[in-house]
């Protein structure tokens, strides 16, 4: 089991029976954009918490806004969560099916004497709010008679007024030095359509207000957020503890999770699928789940990336590379090897007999046996890769060039001893010949070459578009300081290759299949891929580009 003060907690609270050794924990999205990655540490945290304990972890859609949310959003975040390979069983909520309850506990507070209705303008209750040097001042209508009170609160909410002229206040001090608790506003006024509850409502209550209490509906017990909450902390003791409810949860934050080269915040993501600098929420680029996984990102790989960046509560960000490594982990494991060249170079084997073409039996993947082999086509006509060649080679350049021998993988030694050019002088072709007595790639008399290439054979060849990706953005930390983040796009952060050749057992793969290149990297069948024109993304290069040279 994972350890981290979170888990250290929930032991304690088992060992001092504080909820009679019950453990119940909740993911809790807002239905207003797709899951990030930074979402899935929180999912792995709270799902893993209870499969940890025994206990159980709710799915709640925390759908108080009706502005920004939409279904489109709700459906989206199910299949993230399950993708990721959790479960909540019966436990789907929405807090738009506690639009009553919480009404109700408003009326409760407000009976108490614990809330108030207040008219001051949006501007004007933001005067009356201080600042932290500041303290606020009180409404003038703060002492309102609870009759009073309920009267105007029913009122807002069959209709009687327009938008933003009431507003329900909790009642607790304008002094406070925790502007949080400058009676915070509970429900407001808004007339707009939920996707839920339609148009059933026109006053909607806070996040601040609906979170705890929806918390105590389902007797969650740990109620793990991010630290920007922990000043609203207060507050969530503050409602628990006044109104009559049916769990006592405790409010425990984390450090969100932040990733180099990238963002996370929803609304700048929404930002770059609206103006289009990305092809939809799941672009192979982005950070949302659905992108990494059109990547050819595993769920497993995902969660090994969140157990290993840990949970603590002190801001920290997290280098890019950690996640590429952990995908080439995962991928060298589970993603059997195939051949495909992407910017192709022909070669002849001049002594290669034509019209016939043989079958090279290849191992599937080296990492696991049980994967088998498959059969790869060799003909007189090969594709290369075109930088896997050079006429006149530096000393350091070991691969093909002209009188040199080098290996085809899994087939022949060949000595290329010609190179034929257009009249623009580009190569447009190789001559070779191969050495019949070195069938699988080894020479019976122990001589050596420096180099083992791949290859496709011509005949067999099937032609792909590849798209490579590299980082959205081309800055460390986009949009932190003065700057602003679009600027900031990695201008190459797709390239299309559209005249890949790959051996014929690519073309038949599924969409999602995740297959390594050799030489190239790990790649991943992508929904638009054909069998007359398949597509490949490439997932992650096979060695860490970025803090190595390139070979
Ligand atoms: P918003 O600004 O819309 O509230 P959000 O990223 O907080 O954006 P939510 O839908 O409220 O989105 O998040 C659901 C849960 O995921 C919350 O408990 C939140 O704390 C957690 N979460 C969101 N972003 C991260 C992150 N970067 N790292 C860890 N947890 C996160
Ligand atoms: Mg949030």
């Amino acid at each position: 089991m994972a350890s981290d003060f979170i888990r250290d907690i929930v032991t304690a609270d088992n060992a001092s029976g504080k909820h009679g050794g019950r453990v119940a924990t909740r993911f809790p999205p807002e239905p207003n954009g797709y899951l990030h990655i930074g979402h899935a540490k929180s999912i792995c945290l709270n799902f893993g918490i209870a499969n940890d304990f025994g206990g159980t972890c709710n799915l709640r859609f925390d759908d108080t806004n009706p502005v920004t949310e939409d279904t489109e959003y709700v459906r989206s975040i199910q299949q993230d969560v399950q993708w990721l390979g959790f479960t909540w069983d019966d436990r789907l909520f929405y807090a738009s099916d506690y639009f009553e309850r919480l009404y109700a506990c408003a009326t409760q507070l407000i009976e108490k004497g614990l809330a108030y209705v207040d008219s001051l303008s949006a501007d004007q209750m933001r005067e009356h709010r201080g600042t932290f040097a500041i303290p606020g001042t009180d409404s003038p209508h703060r002492d309102r008679s609870v009759a009073e009170n309920l009267d105007l609160f029913a009122r807002m909410r069959v209709g009687e007024f327009a938008d933003g002229a009431h507003t329900l206040r909790a009642k607790i001090d304008m002094a406070s030095p925790n502007l949080n608790m400058r009676d915070p506003a509970l429900y407001r006024i808004r007339r707009a359509h939920h996707h839920r509850t339609g148009d059933a409502w026109c006053i909607y209550p806070m996040y601040d207000f609906a979170h705890p209490l929806s918390d105590a509906f389902e007797r969650i017990t740990h109620s793990i957020c991010t630290l920007e909450f922990e000043a609203h902390r207060p507050l969530y003791d503050w409602l628990i503890s006044h109104l009559d409810l049916p769990g006592t949860p405790q409010q425990i934050e984390f450090a969100r999770l932040n990733i180099t080269y990238t963002v996370l915040s929803k609304r700048k993501l929404l930002q770059l699928v609206n103006e289009k600098h990305v092809n939809g929420w799941d672009d192979p680029r982005m950070p949302t789940l659905s992108g990494l996984r059109r990547r050819g990102v595993t769920a497993q790989a995902l969660r090994r990336f969140c157990e290993e960046i840990g949970v603590v509560k002190r801001e920290t960000v997290i280098e890019a590379g950690l996640l590429e490594f952990c995908v080439r982990e995962d991928l060298n494991k589970t993603a059997p090897r195939a051949m495909a060249v992407l910017r192709p170079l022909k070669i002849v084997l001049d002594n290669y007999p034509a019209d016939t073409s043989e079958d090279m039996n290849v191992v599937n993947n080296p990492e696991d046996e049980s994967a088998g082999t498959r059969k790869v086509p060799f003909g007189r006509e090969l594709y290369i890769e075109r930088d896997d060649f050079m006429e006149d080679p530096p000393k350091k350049f070991f691969r093909l060039a002209p009188g040199r021998e080098v290996r085809l993988r899994n087939a022949y030694l060949i000595t290329c001893h010609e190179v034929i050019k257009n009249a623009d002088g580009e190569i447009t072709e190789l001559r070779c010949t191969y050495d019949p007595a070195t069938r699988g790639g080894d020479a019976p008399d122990g001589r050596k070459v420096k180099a083992t290439l791949h290859w496709v054979s011509a005949a067999h060849a099937v032609t792909s578009e590849v798209r490579l990706y590299d980082r959205l953005f081309s800055a460390e930390f986009p949009g932190t300081g003065d700057s602003d983040f679009l600027t900031q796009i990695n201008p190459h952060s797709l390239e299309r290759v559209p005249n890949a050749q790959l051996e014929p057992s690519l073309a038949t793969h599924p969409s999602g299949t995740r297959v390594q290149f050799e030489r190239l990297g790990y790649f991943c069948v992508d929904p638009d891929s054909t069998p007359a024109r398949p597509v490949f993304n490439r997932t992650v290069t096979l060695k860490d580009s970025w803090t190595k040279a390139k070979d």
